[in-house]
């Protein structure tokens, strides 16, 4: 097994943009009506986590072929949210690493991988970035979809029974837990009952977190299908000069003029396009003429 990751390529990074739930509803009616013919009939998807469940029903409405899922590889060796095995690669180099690991293991020449991260935000909460990539290794194709959402999972050091049911009784029912008392550490655990059971008398105070494992963390799975729609939207924009996809305008190129004085703002004034394999490059003005002098240099230094 460290030999396939070890030959499995590591890709360089794309340009990603925020992918708001909004934009995703939008994306969802044009891609209804968009063909994609550029997935084989076999595609494998590397997943230990049932990531399946979230990603082929997105699929499904564009695609009618067989999504093979391999489960056997361990891809918490290549990073785990317990911690216990350091993430050595961003998220997006690890998802594209086990779309290509897909390949290798199933032979086929499409491959899925996915990879998720929770970073606090602000003191807000925490914010989830989900990453799904496809490769086609016959075609040298790669492209990522990205999504993000703030989520209100959190954890907290309980005092008592009543504070631990309390906390939990805030999430999901179907959100599982990891429960550390002085000794020991419990995860999957759904609901007080289980999580009480771990406990002995003399455990308390105890320390409750979520488990975001993708199969017990239902927030998560919501930001997985934002992801995926992302990368279909990416594998249905094609460049205009080569067809190669992921064809779309996400680079800022800022300076839109200030209403006041006129001066070049930190405002977007167009945005771009650049195709990942021959480099032909569109940019599109955006609407306004002007910006809020609030984003002007001069304005408001
Ligand atoms: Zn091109
Ligand atoms: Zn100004």
């Amino acid at each position: 097994m460290a030999n396939i990751v070890k030959k499995a390529m590591i890709s360089k990074p794309q340009i990603i943009v925020e992918y708001t739930a909004k934009i995703a509803k939008v994306a969802d009616d044009k891609l209804r009506r968009r063909y994609l013919p550029i997935f084989d009939n076999k595609i494998c998807l590397l997943t230990k986590h049932k990531k399946q469940n979230q990603i082929l029903p997105v699929l499904r409405a564009h695609w009618a072929g067989e999504l093979i899922t391999w489960d056997s590889f361990d891809t918490d060796i290549l990073g785990s949210f317990d911690g216990k095995t350091a993430r050595v690669m961003s998220p997006l180099q690890c998802a594209l690493k086990k779309a290509h690991i897909a390949c290798e293991l199933s032979g086929l020449n499409q491959g899925l991988g996915s990879e998720g991260s929770f970073n606090g935000f602000l003191g807000m909460g925490n914010m989830n970035e989900e990453f799904i990539a496809f490769v086609d290794i016959r075609r040298k194709i790669e492209i990522v979809g990205v999504a993000r959402k703030m989520v209100s999972l959190q954890s907290c050091v309980a005092e008592s029974p009543e504070a631990l049911d309390k906390f939990i009784s805030q999430f999901a029912p179907e959100q599982a837990w990891i429960l550390e008392t002085k000794c020991n550490e419990f995860k999957g655990l759904f609901g007080i009952d289980s999580v009480l059971a771990c406990v002995k008398e003399d455990d308390w105070p105890v320390t409750i977190s979520p488990d975001f494992r993708a199969m017990h963390c239902p927030e998560r799975h919501i930001t997985l299908e934002y992801a995926t729609k992302d990368l279909l939207k990416r594998l249905s924009a094609k460049c205009p000069s080569c067809e190669y996809p992921g064809f779309v305008f996400e680079k800022k190129i800022l300076g839109l003029p200030c209403e006041l004085c006129g001066s070049p703002t930190n405002q977007a004034k167009a945005y771009q396009a650049e195709c990942n394999k021959c480099r032909f490059s569109v940019s599109k003005n955006v609407e306004e003429q002007q910006a809020a002098s609030f984003y002007c240099p001069m304005c408001n230094p």
